[in-house]
């Protein structure tokens, strides 16, 4: 087949609308083309991309972050990277596996449409066998306790193995259950109370589970460094006061107070400014502060002023973190420092400060030591950031597996199971969806197909080894990547959440159920929508405001 170019590039100015099998065509070729983008960075031995984006590159092997950036504007595309995106959003793994099985699915539709079957017949069957192979994924999957660590934990680093070394991945793991446990309530994830910050600089292995909330200097504009006062780097039974508002001076109402003409004016606009300055750190100090936090600036002779009377001051923290700060300290936020009494001032056990990068943190501390933050590091900025977003990936797919507490062997081992029994399922369906839920088994053996290739194995000649062990009714024989032989991949300890690999199912089927019931591609005119022929602007689908017809 004709696939990809002809699919990304054939509506073009002559040609405004695309019908029936040309639509088709149009929206399966590109979903193919889109998915081959992605095929090759599956399991352990996928290779990464490189994404190059005017002079900023990144490294990836993430499906959905790779799909994300590539900014394609094809309709079909764009279905994908929604398809990518809600996959991750929802249970953090499985991305690439979803794009694959929903390019696969699609693929096996034209053969179907080549044969008359009517999408309709085939979406349905679709349906039917996402439904059964979900229920039959659940039915054979296996039981974890909670409390298992180890099987926690590998279950983690089966999310994780590809981006990193085999160490690294089982220390992440490791780190990632402590973190989530360490924060987890009455069975719920609790993650609001677990902060996220990566910083480069260091390496992956001074990554650190810290016991209380990291607040980052580096985001605010902050020095500490104060010509006159040196702070002390730890706070103990430290007060604190949040100010949701500024500690400036605001111009306009100065100037209505004081009219600056002559050079007496001058010196009573600066003893006024100095008269303000000292009611904000009277009435701090007065509290009892050692540290406040203040939602936007703090000017600078406030701030040298406060460090002088040993208070941190932190300009510009984030609302959310300001609202986290409020809940662990118990702080009412305040809109000015006279408002500041008892009840406004929060407690903590300890305030530190450490310097990290170039920056610091702020780590506060609560009696109750409800909160959690993991610091990350990276040597650059983008290893830094790779980083946070796999550790994402690792918190994610826990938190899909402590929802369920149960997974299923990785290594290709479902998808062979579940297309062997869709198989004999699909006798006992009527009429043409058979045919569909046919198409279904085949399109789910690319999986193990994919990580055959990957791995440097036949692709042919593993699917008709595991068809055979599945065949003899070893369920969990599936890839053993490492050791490029089929095995029994629950034995190897390789464990996906069921909840990532039903997800990844449904996810496919959705994406390849929209696409099939478009049989009319329409370049929406933009006078249409009343915009009149405005050539010059693009749209976010680059120049093309795309309809697509059911
Ligand atoms: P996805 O975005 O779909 O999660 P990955 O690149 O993470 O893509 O690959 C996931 C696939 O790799 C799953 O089928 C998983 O079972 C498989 N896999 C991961 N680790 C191993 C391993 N050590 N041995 C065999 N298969 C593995
Ligand atoms: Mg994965």
């Amino acid at each position: 087949m004709n696939h990809g170019q002809i699919g990304l590039t054939r509506l073009n100015g002559e040609l405004h609308r695309l019908r029936d099998r040309d639509a088709q065509e149009f929206t399966i070729d590109a979903g193919i083309a889109v998915a081959d983008l992605v095929r090759t960075t599956l399991g352990p031995n996928g290779l990464d991309k490189m994404l190059v984006d005017s002079g900023r590159i990144v490294v990836t092997n993430d499906g959905a972050s790779i799909l994300d950036r590539m900014g394609i504007d094809h309709p079909t595309a764009k279905v994908f990277v929604e398809t990518a995106a809600s996959q991750n959003a929802r249970v953090g793994d499985g991305t690439t596996t979803a794009v694959i099985v929903a390019a696969e699915l699609l693929r096996n539709a034209t053969g179907l449409l080549d044969r008359g079957i009517h999408p309709t017949a085939i979406t349905n069957g679709y349906q039917l066998a996402s439904k059964h192979a979900t229920a039959t994924l659940a039915a054979n999957a296996i039981e974890v306790d909670r409390d298992d660590t180890d099987t926690l934990e590998r279950t983690v680093q089966t999310a994780v193995t590809g981006k990193w070394d085999r160490d690294a991945a089982a220390r992440f793991a490791a780190l990632t259950v402590r973190a989530v446990r360490s924060v987890e309530g009455g069975g719920k994830a609790g993650l609001d109370r677990l902060t996220l910050k990566a910083f480069p600089g260091g390496s992956l292995a001074d990554a650190e589970l810290v016991e209380g909330l990291a607040i980052d200097l580096g985001s605010s504009s902050t020095t500490l460094v104060s010509p006159d006062a040196e702070l002390p780097t730890v706070f103990e039974d430290a007060r604190i006061a949040l100010i949701d508002d500024q500690l400036t001076i605001e111009t306009a109402d100065a100037v209505s107070r004081v009219s600056i003409d002559s050079p007496d004016d001058r010196t009573a606009f600066t003893e006024y400014e100095e008269s303000i300055y000292s009611e904000y750190v009277t009435d701090l100090v007065d509290a009892g502060v050692d540290v406040v936090f203040c939602q936007k600036s703090i000017d600078e002779p406030v701030r040298s002023l406060l460090a002088n009377a040993g208070i941190v001051p932190v300009e510009r923290t984030r609302q959310d973190e300001l609202h986290k700060l409020a809940r662990t300290t118990g702080a009412e936020p305040v809109q000015s420092t006279d408002e500041l009494g008892p009840r406004s001032v929060g407690r903590a056990t300890t305030v530190e400060r450490r310097p990290i990068n170039t920056t610091e943190l702020i780590v506060v501390r609560t009696p109750a030591a409800e909160h959690r933050s993991l610091i990350l590091r990276g040597g650059t900025v983008h290893v830094a950031e790779e980083t946070k977003r796999i550790v994402e990936t690792c918190i994610r797919s826990l938190v899909a597996l402590l929802e369920e507490s149960a997974v299923v062997p990785g290594g290709g081992a479902p998808e062979i199971e579940l297309a062997y029994r869709l198989r004999s399922y699909a006798d006992g369906v009527d009429g043409r969806e058979q045919f569909a839920v046919g198409a279904f088994a085949d399109a789910l053996e690319s999986v193990p197909r994919t990580l055959a290739s990957t791995a440097g194995m036949d692709p042919i000649d593993t699917i008709l080894a595991l068809r055979t062990e599945h065949d003899r009714g070893n369920q969990y024989d599936g890839i053993d990547v490492e050791s490029r032989r089929i095995g029994d991949l629950a034995e190897k300890r390789v464990f996906d959440p069921l909840r990532v690999r039903q997800r990844a199912l449904v996810n496919a089927t959705e994406a390849a159920n929209t696409l099939l019931r478009v049989d009319d591609v329409i370049a929406a005119s933009r006078s249409a929508e009343g915009h009149g022929h405005d050539h010059g602007t693009s749209s976010d689908s680059g120049g093309y405001p795309w309809a697509i017809g059911h």
